[in-house]
């Protein structure tokens, strides 16, 4: 079975992420970044069946700037058996329909029985590519998930929804997301770090794909305004003289938060 772990690098939760209000685009060297944390609980999902699989094969596949190769690297580091890297300038500040249409692309061209992804990025958070990926690929989908049983030729898995939890099932071949509900990524040790420099790592262009997107025509989502966030307002102090509890419903009725 080929598996095909979508993993992205994002910029760091803990540092400051800042927007460039020129082009609305994330200024990604601005700060520290990582590899999603939910693409490694996803390749952990696809690793875990591969551990009792042997004839499992997980690739990892990312599109992302030139200067993400540490972070695919991170993949194999952890257990991805070859990674595929999509950089092309041309694809700079891809849109999620853009996005969606090339790795759909890299898949098709790879062959894939399962694709397993996070269920919602870090920074773009749009929680849409998995589905808009098995749109294209023709493959069914069972989006996120916190519980995922893979067999040789089905999956299934529960899926959390507002009334309880709903169980979901799917043959082969199939999209899946996966929430933090499923555990953290086995850490990279020395051994997986030393051969992580040997695995397979093709870099493609958009010209390696047969892709029919093409980044220059007209932008599918266009951006209609941009702002810094305000700075944060000091907050309101009360001191309890007695009427603390009145004082905090009157500010919660004013500011129309009850
Ligand atoms: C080189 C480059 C630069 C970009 N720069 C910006 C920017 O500055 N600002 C901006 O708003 N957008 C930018 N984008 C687009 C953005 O990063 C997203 O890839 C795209 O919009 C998908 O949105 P999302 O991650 O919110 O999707 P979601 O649907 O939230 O993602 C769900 C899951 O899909 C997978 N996934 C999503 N994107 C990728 C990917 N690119 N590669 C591999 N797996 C992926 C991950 O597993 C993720 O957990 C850029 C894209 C590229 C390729």
């Amino acid at each position: 079975m080929k598996i095909f772990v979508l993993v992205k690098e994002v910029p760091d939760t803990y540092g400051d992420r800042k927007l460039n209000l020129e082009t609305g685009l994330a200024e990604r060297s601005a700060g520290d970044v990582v590899l999603d944390e939910i693409t490694e609980r996803a390749l952990e999902v696809a690793l875990s069946y591969a551990d009792k699989n042997p004839d499992a094969e997980v690739v990892a596949l990312s599109m992302a700037p030139e200067s993400s190769t540490a972070s695919v690297r991170r993949a194999l580091a952890i257990g991805a058996a070859s990674a595929v890297h999509i950089a092309d300038e041309q694809l700079a500040g891809a849109d999620l329909g853009l996005t969606a249409e090339v790795l759909a692309a890299a898949i098709r061209r790879g062959g894939a029985d399962l694709v397993i992804t996070g269920n919602l990025s870090t920074d773009g958070s749009g929680g849409v590519i998995p589905a808009m990926l098995a749109e294209h690929l023709g493959f069914a989908q069972a989006t996120a998930l916190s519980a995922v049983e893979i067999s040789a030729d089905s999956i299934s898995g529960t899926r959390a929804a507002d009334a309880g939890a709903q169980p979901v099932s799917a043959q082969l071949p199939a999209v899946i997301s996966v929430t933090e509900a499923l555990p953290d990524a086995r850490f990279p040790n020395f051994k997986g770090i030393m051969a992580a420099k040997k695995k397979p790592l093709e870099v493609l262009s958009l010209a390696d794909l047969d892709a029919s997107a093409d980044p220059a025509a007209a932008p599918r989502t266009i951006m209609t305004a941009i702002a810094e966030k305000p700075p944060r307002a000091a907050g309101v102090k009360i001191t309890d003289e007695g009427d603390a509890g009145n004082q905090l419903v009157e500010y919660l009725v004013q500011n129309r938060l009850v």
